[in-house]
């Protein structure tokens, strides 16, 4: 398979534009997984990486708010403590 070329899963012609949604062959609906460039898709996982480190970071924020209430104790944050779940 050439890197950037995609085919149609349904008639395996080559897919010359993504933008119908459809394969201009048979007239298939593409997968959305086909409809993203490379670049499209490095772009939405850059911006899925990033809403993951956000939240991670807000955590982050609550746990030590958490500590800080619970002072006195080296206990983890409660919601890292899983295993006595
Ligand atoms: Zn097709």
């Amino acid at each position: 398979m050439v890197a950037g070329q995609m085919n149609c899963p349904s008639c395996h012609a080559v897919i010359s534009s993504r933008r119908s949604g459809k394969c201009g062959v048979c007239g298939e609906a593409l997968p959305p997984e086909l409809l993203f460039t490379d670049e499209q898709r490095k772009k939405l996982e850059t911006q899925m990486a990033e809403l993951e480190k956000n939240h991670r970071a807000s955590l982050d924020h609550l746990n030590r708010v958490c500590e800080h209430a619970h002072s006195g104790t080296f206990a983890p944050p409660p919601i890292y403590n899983t295993k006595d779940l």
